[in-house]
């Protein structure tokens, strides 16, 4: 963790909001405010700089012509490299997700985008749309044991991900698409996540918020329990189920 405040930084909402990915910073700002930790939350667009001090950096989904300047906007910056290599983590949702690998494509000719190569994943079109509620059981290293392990969102994707021998699934797929073709979801390296699942993700899945606030500080952190949110995810995991 850098000096200061925690810092969470959500990435170019004007192109990657449309889902309201937002919402995960908000999560990780609350869950480390509840337990002491000074935290403040960063927003920038393209064209300012990304902050050098930077603890977390958030990305979310977006159309294809949106997800395209924000990669190219990104690789101008350049500071998502510098912040990976100075140990931040990077938590990317969706269009964000597929930025961070090698390539991903767009439109109907999948025309080919250079990603940012921070995970070693490479997105193409699938054969149909993934649309509709998910359901993954989170088995990269940090998962918990028990309900908290199982991940909901929803998903809303054309491109279908693979994954390089230098990545990590984050997940097993349940119910839905996932990055598609080999049963998994998400994607780890280090201390960058992709994943596809909106909702957004971490209001549904406190567990893995407080993973990422773990990974960014350096050390466990006191659980936090919710009559409330327990009952959220009761909700959530009945009616993905059916
Ligand atoms: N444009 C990308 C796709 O369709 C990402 C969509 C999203 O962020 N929900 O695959």
């Amino acid at each position: 963790m850098t000096e200061g405040p925690l810092e969470i930084v959500n990435v170019y909402q004007s192109l990657l909001g449309i889902y309201g990915d937002q919402g995960n910073a908000k999560v990780l700002l609350k869950r480390a405010q509840w337990r002491g930790i000074d935290a403040k939350l960063t927003s920038v667009e393209p064209g300012d700089p990304l902050p050098e001090t930077g603890d977390i950096f958030l990305l979310g989904g977006g159309e294809d012509g949106a997800q395209t300047s924000a990669v190219r906007a990104l690789q101008a910056d350049g500071g998502l490299h510098r912040a990976v290599d100075r140990g931040s983590v990077v938590f990317a949702v969706c269009a964000g997700y597929q930025i961070m690998g090698h390539s991903f494509g767009v439109g109907a000719d999948d025309e080919p985008r250079q990603g940012l190569g921070l995970l070693d994943v490479t997105t193409t079109r699938g054969a149909k749309r993934a649309v509709g509620e998910v359901l993954h059981r989170w088995t990269a290293p940090g998962a918990p044991t028990g309900d908290d392990a199982w991940l909901t969102g929803f998903e809303n994707h054309g491109g279908y991900t693979r994954l390089g021998p230098d990545a990590t699934p984050l997940a097993r797929r349940e119910i839905g698409i996932g990055n598609a073709d080999d049963g998994t979801e998400g994607a780890v390296q280090g201390t960058v996540i992709g994943t596809y699942p909106h909702g957004p993700i971490l209001p549904r899945n406190p567990a893995l918020a407080d993973w990422l606030l773990e990974l960014a500080v350096g050390h466990e952190l006191d659980p936090l329990t919710s009559a409330e949110h327990q009952e959220l995810r009761r909700h959530r995991l009945a009616a993905v189920r059916g």
